[in-house]
């Protein structure tokens, strides 16, 4: 599932283009096609119809794993969810005829400069919407993770207001927007703290270095362009880079011990049992 770094990525090479596509921004969206009505999440096609074509694409970012595009009078978002993916291509092949459709295509959004972006999504649970206001939909995301407001003295409040272990709690996009599974993991790993510990357990120090450690990873997670691992998301190579996720049987990089895997809220879970003590008064410096 691509999480904040991977859909940073596919946002800024959406927005500045790269050396296989133009930049989709100042472009007008001439037509959709929609392959699957489901992944049209709000509002109905007809509707979308209606309103969409004719709008320029203003602006292009990310909010938590929400891709937000900025129009003359609306806003698309997208949540590409397990597997969906975003393509830009010309819409019509060198004898031109029109490029035809490829297997698990959802959505087709055809622009008046000759290319199309192709929402693809082999799972189906990828979903659109069409709104007046982003917070329609983002209302209810939690802080965002490397953003100015989002403090360690903010963190350690939240952590502090409930009481829930670690690792469900950081997938809680209501709680923090952004994390999925794999940098979960090597958040903790990085923090030096158990996935099952609860949230209110941590004090001061260990909320900081977690803060510290959720920053770290994502931060490097878009310096690599996100991580090409279990997902169809090409072009990182974040996944040299592990710790701990997908990793479980193999020598921690920091002390040597196995890599353990559990899962927790259905969710496997990958952990070093030595940097990552279940005792949480145990604090360990971890380089
Ligand atoms: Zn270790």
């Amino acid at each position: 599932m691509p999480e904040l770094p991977e859909v940073e990525t596919i946002v800024r090479n959406l927005r500045q283009g790269n050396e296989e596509h133009p930049p989709l921004i100042g472009h007008t969206i001439e037509k959709i096609e929609l392959l699957w009505q489901r992944t049209l999440a709000m509002p109905i096609p007809e509707e979308l119809n209606n309103t969409l074509p004719g709008q320029v694409i203003r602006g292009l970012w990310r909010r938590g794993k929400f891709i937000v595009i900025e129009l003359d009078k609306n806003y698309l978002l997208i949540h590409l969810r397990m597997s969906g993916d975003l393509r830009m291509e010309t819409s019509q092949l060198a004898d031109a005829s029109l490029r035809p459709v490829e297997l698990h295509d959802r959505a087709l959004f055809y622009l008046n400069n000759g290319w199309r972006l192709a929402f693809n999504d082999p799972r189906k649970f990828g979903r659109i919407w069409l709104v007046q206001e982003p917070a329609e939909v983002l209302g209810a995301l939690g802080p965002e993770p490397l953003g100015e407001n989002f403090t360690a003295q903010l963190l350690y409040q939240q952590l502090k207001s409930v009481r829930r272990q670690l690792k469900p709690l950081l997938l809680d996009q209501s709680f923090l927007a952004g994390l999925g599974n794999i940098y979960t993991d090597e958040a903790l790993h990085l923090a030096g703290l158990h996935p099952l510990l609860h949230s209110n357990q941590l004090n001061e120090e260990q909320a900081e270095r977690l803060w510290g450690a959720i920053r770290n990873v994502l931060k490097e997670g878009i310096r690599h362009n996100g991580t090409s691992i279990d997902w169809i998301y090409r072009g990182g190579n974040f996944q040299s880079r592990l710790r701990v996720y997908g990793r479980t049987g193999e020598p921690c990089l920091i002390c040597g011990t196995t890599i353990q895997r559990m899962v927790i809220g259905q969710r496997s879970t990958h952990f070093c049992p030595r940097c990552q003590p279940a005792n949480c008064a145990t604090i360990k410096q971890v380089v």
